[in-house]
């Protein structure tokens, strides 16, 4: 077979000071990874590059970077042998060319020097284990020793080696696959997905932050329901999200059926990747009904319940979060937050929603109204096209309330019109409960729309409960 070229990859003058260097110090260099297989996919030039050198990756970028303008800083790794050189407009990632072998209990392999072949068997996947060289004789050459580019063409994520070993020897590898097949719309070779089966329980090795970072992707991705359907045949999901497996089935009693919640939640994922790109907004479609498990009752009269699955649902969140190391902060609240949520517009479309009801939405929601919207239409999975218009029509109306109702009424992050402070001083108060009761009831006035959000207003209103208390004015 004749060998591609592609120098037309190579043409950033950094390659050239790259190739420069190398004949320098007597070493072979290639690009390697990413960057030639979405340049090979996408004709793009990715800005992270890998480059694999023959010889030592830190000798070699400390090198390159005396020959830069400005002369970059190496960050370098000794323990891995790996360097790093930030410029402007590109990431150099430098490593030597290693052969790997593993423990059955260890992530940490015996790791030793090894050609670029030997390299590339220690690669994940075939497409990810092209090379091109950095190599003045062949230069722009690709190394392809695995058909990685066949594997392009036919859409295949593939292991160079028995993908047992593959798996078994680094088995974050299995999440990665999923990811890849996930982000490039790819085939997982069948021989991979039944290695991916075996090797599922070690799967527990592998530090939670690692496997977060692919979930993260393949929740970034435009279809995350391909990457969570290949998890659950692989049998993979219990051991990372075991919520979403209880979701899976549907129960019969007396010929009333439930639906599918864990299908359905792909769906809705899937659906709100179409509107949004935010990733935590993605993950509260992902986790919107993972109360439903733990709160499924079924009564003879009225079939199956859910009752307060939102409440349960958002403490889940929390120890969701904990267990797989996310972080415990204002996402993860916002995540709580529309769980808790998240049947409330739902509750509003299916009937007429009056002023008020649409008010306390906002009131409970703040900031977040416009989100927790998005969140319920793409919730909307009914078949049945009928439906699907109303439902979609009502939330639209919905959507225009709170536009209406903000415009008026500024009850988004809402601040009482009268302070506390401004009720002691009027009735000559100390701190006291009678200032909650007061407060209390201008904002229930406000939000029920019998007085609007305003100053004048409120004082009125503040003086007549004060009165009512048996509260006396300053005079
Ligand atoms: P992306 O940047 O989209 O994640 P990438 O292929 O550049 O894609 P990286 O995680 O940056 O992904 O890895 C760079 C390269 O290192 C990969 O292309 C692959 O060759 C190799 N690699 C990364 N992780 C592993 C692994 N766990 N096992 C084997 N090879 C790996």
């Amino acid at each position: 077979m004749t060998k591609q070229n592609h120098k037309q990859a190579l043409t950033d003058p950094l390659f050239k000071k790259v190739t420069e260097a190398a004949k320098e110090l007597n070493v072979e260099c290639y690009v390697i990874g990413g960057f030639v297989r979405d340049y090979l996919l996408k004709g793009g030039r990715p800005k992270d590059i890998d480059i694999v050198v023959v010889g030592s990756g830190i000798a070699l970028a400390k090198k390159i970077a005396s020959k830069l303008p400005g002369k970059p800083k190496v960050s370098s790794f000794k323990n891995f042998g790996t360097a790093m050189i930030r410029t402007d407009h590109i990431e150099l990632e430098f490593v030597g060319a290693r052969k790997e072998s593993y423990h059955r209990d260890s992530r940490k392999p015996v790791v030793e020097d090894g050609t670029l072949e030997d390299d590339q068997k220690r690669r994940d996947f075939t497409i990810n284990a092209l090379a091109l060289s950095l190599n003045e004789a062949n230069y722009g050459d690709l190394l392809d020793p695995f058909e990685g580019v066949i594997d392009l063409k036919r859409e295949l994520i593939r292991t160079p080696l028995e993908p047992d070993i593959t798996y078994s020897d680094d088995p974050l590898r299995m999440m990665r696959a999923i990811r890849f097949a996930t982000q490039l719309g790819f085939r997982i070779d069948p021989k991979s997905l039944d290695a991916i089966s075996r090797n599922k329980e070690r799967i527990q090795i592998i530090s939670k932050e690692r496997i977060v970072e692919e979930l993260h992707k393949i929740m970034a991705s435009t279809k995350p329901s391909v990457g969570f359907s290949l998890l659950h045949k692989t049998e993979l999901l219990p051991f990372i999200l075991p919520e979403l497996v209880a979701l899976q089935g549907i129960e019969e009693i007396e010929g009333q059926r439930h639906k599918d919640n864990f299908w359905h939640t792909l769906e809705v994922v899937d659906n709100i990747c179409e509107t949004t790109d935010d990733l935590w907004l993605r993950w509260a479609a992902l986790l919107h009904d993972i109360g439903k498990a733990p709160t499924k009752k079924f009564h003879k009269k009225i079939g199956w319940t859910f009752h307060g699955h939102e409440f349960v649902g958002s403490k889940m969140v929390y120890k969701l979060f904990k267990r797989l190391k996310m972080p415990l902060n204002d996402k993860m609240k916002f995540v709580q937050k529309m769980v808790l949520m998240s049947s409330r517009p739902i509750v509003l479309a299916e009937d007429y929603a009056t002023d008020s009801a649409v008010r306390r939405l906002v009131f409970d929601a703040g900031d977040y109204v416009d989100d927790l919207m998005t969140l319920c239409e793409a919730d909307i999975t009914t078949k049945n096209p009928k439906k699907q218009r109303k439902y979609k029509n009502n939330f639209k109306m919905v959507r225009q309330k709170i536009k209406e109702v903000e415009d008026r009424d500024h009850i988004r992050n809402f601040q009482p019109p009268v302070t506390g402070e401004e009720i002691m001083k009027t009735f000559d108060l100390k701190p006291s409960k009678e200032i909650g009761i007061i407060k209390d009831t201008i904002k229930e006035a406000i939000l029920e729309g019998e007085i609007p959000n305003e100053y004048k207003a409120a004082k009125k209103l503040m003086i007549q409960k004060g009165k009512e208390l048996g509260l006396k004015i300053r005079s």
